[in-house]
């Protein structure tokens, strides 16, 4: 079980004012906040990011949209915080995703869905370790 995820609050929260509601979902089901920047990414940066997602026919729309406008990245510390936080925001599209969720409440479309969430341990590090140096954490 771990205890720490990696997030983002993507462009399309941002740009419709949905930061604050948003961070509030996140402190109330119980996550501290270990790390937080706000900052616009490059498409390069985006594709580095993505990268796994590469061979995917959405990729140039997914790094294309992640790059288009600032974003919140943050690194969250909770019990099972990779699944937990997975539950939190719901499911990919937000047309599937559960009532009460993230998604259900703040994404306008599949591919801008307002949040990002890391799909494993693994997968949460390398991406906190992206965005955040030692000295960024708390
Ligand atoms: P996640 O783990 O729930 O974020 O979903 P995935 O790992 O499958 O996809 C990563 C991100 O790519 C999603 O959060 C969406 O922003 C985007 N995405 C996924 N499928 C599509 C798609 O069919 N079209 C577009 N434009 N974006 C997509």
């Amino acid at each position: 079980m771990s205890n720490r995820t990696f997030t983002m609050i993507k462009p399309d929260a941002v740009r419709n004012g949905h930061i604050g509601n948003i961070l509030q979902m996140i402190n109330a089901a119980g996550f501290r906040i270990i790390a937080m920047k706000y900052l616009k990414i490059s498409k390069q940066q985006a594709e580095k990011f993505y990268e796994v997602h590469s061979e995917r026919p959405f990729y140039g729309e997914l790094t294309e949209f992640m790059s288009s406008g600032p974003i919140v990245a943050a690194i969250l510390e909770k019990d099972n915080a990779v699944a937990d936080f997975r539950t939190l925001i719901g499911a990919t599209n937000p047309a599937q995703a559960e009532e009460g969720t993230i998604r259900k409440k703040y994404a306008t479309s599949l591919g801008e869905n307002a949040v990002h969430g890391s799909d494993s341990d693994e997968n949460a590090a390398i991406e906190g370790n992206f965005f955040f140096s030692g000295l960024e954490r708390f």
